[in-house]
């Protein structure tokens, strides 16, 4: 059998390391494993490489290194903003967020309804924005924090983020500002994260999105923010969230961010080529398909596409037959059998709902990838729309 070209199109699931991360997290491995808390120059050598890394990683969202908390992964900082917020302000029983958040964010929040919390779920309209006017007077002296994601991990929609910040700042409320978290976990190293611009007082973000390893995130807390560690230990970190510093993979995520930041203009411009050119070969080659939210304004990495009357995991079947890797909603729900939330929250119609694939790109791709997947796309579509039951009724 010849062998394949593997082609890797599912970058929001998960992304492959940098080399120059995997040269930065090797000595933290092999030779320098101490203890950052030791007292001895073995272990401190490693926290000063520590404190350099939380620099670069502040830098990346401009923010103070000392605002930065090094966490195990986004869905760990996502849980520590908003119980830390409630915590905050325990007179507080409502929570602002969307219908379209990560589970990360979405079943915190239900669980917090089950305590007797009052959640808002901000809709979205079919191309994914969100309705600002009923946001505004959503707002309450009752609203402990607003989370609302930066990206959307199956559509890459993004959501105004300025916009809602400036909202929350102008609204006076009597014991403490109303908190203000993000879920950037797909948004960093892909489009430009200002904590400042924003006026956000807490962000998530997760090493393994951005060619860091998996098992590492960090938590931006605003200086001067009430704050309630999720973890409780040792003093690391600075007594907001104890456990031993998992070091070799702060350092990695460290030099992701650097990396991220760097290059970031030419690589979204490099990256929405790449997605331009797949949205509109498929789009030409292949009937009945449509691209979610492509009028929004989304990131450049990421394309949501819906194959009417065709079961989504028929496509990943046969494309991964081909070497091909995409997802079919999120990495969460593939495989579930339920139709994505999201897609759901947009009403994308129930005939092209369940034949939606996420491709999302990184800067390890290239137009050979995308011409790989044009090759074969187009007759998978077409062999599944003639065998397909849902081809001939709707209603799935
Ligand atoms: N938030 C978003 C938007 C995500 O896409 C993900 C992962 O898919 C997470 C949170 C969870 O991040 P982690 O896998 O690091 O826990």
């Amino acid at each position: 059998m010849r062998d394949l070209k593997q082609v890797y199109l599912d970058n929001n699931a998960t992304t492959a390391l940098a080399p120059e991360v995997v040269d930065e997290m090797l000595p933290f491995l092999r030779e320098h494993y101490g203890n950052p808390s030791s007292t001895y120059s073995f272990g401190s050598r490693v926290r000063d490489v520590l404190e350099k890394v939380r620099s670069c990683v502040a830098a990346s969202i401009n923010a103070l290194p000392e605002e930065i908390i090094f966490t195990s992964c986004g869905t760990e900082s996502d849980n520590t903003a908003i119980l830390s917020a409630l915590e905050a302000y325990p007179e507080r029983r409502h929570i602002i967020t969307t219908v379209v958040e990560h589970p990360a964010v979405l079943n915190v929040c239900r669980k917090m309804e089950d305590k007797g919390y009052t959640v808002t779920y901000l809709k979205v309209d079919s191309n994914g924005r969100l309705d600002m006017e009923s946001f505004a007077g959503d707002l309450s002296c009752g609203t402990a924090i607003v989370s609302i994601m930066y990206a959307n991990n199956e559509t890459g929609i993004l959501f105004p983020m300025e916009e809602l910040g400036r909202m929350i700042e102008s609204r006076n409320v009597s014991g403490g500002k109303i908190l203000f978290h993000t879920d950037a976990v797909q948004a960093l190293g892909k489009v430009p994260v200002d904590v400042q611009r924003l006026k956000l007082d807490m962000l998530s973000l997760s090493g393994h999105k951005l060619h860091a390893p998996k098992g590492v995130g960090a938590l931006y807390v605003r200086k001067g923010t009430p704050f309630y560690p999720l973890l409780i230990g040792g003093h690391q970190e600075n007594g907001r969230r104890s456990g031993t510093e998992n070091t070799a993979s702060i350092a990695g995520l460290g030099k992701a961010c650097e990396l991220a930041t760097k290059a970031l203009k030419e690589e979204a411009a490099y990256l929405g080529k790449l997605r331009d050119k797949l949205e509109t070969a498929l789009l030409s080659t292949c009937p009945g398909a449509i691209v979610n939210g492509r009028t929004s304004e989304r990131l450049p990495n990421t394309s949501s596409i819906s194959f009417e009357h065709i079961d989504g995991e028929a496509i990943l079947m046969f494309l991964d037959s081909n070497g091909i890797y995409a997802a079919s909603g999120s990495a969460c729900s593939s495989g579930s059998g339920k139709p994505s939330h999201v897609l759901e929250a947009m009403t994308v119609p129930a005939s092209a709902i369940h034949g939606s694939i996420r491709f999302s790109l990184s800067r390890y791709n290239d137009s050979s990838d995308i011409e790989r997947l044009i090759e074969v796309l187009p007759g998978i579509i077409k062999k599944l729309r003639e065998i397909s039951p849902l081809s001939t009724t709707c209603g799935h």
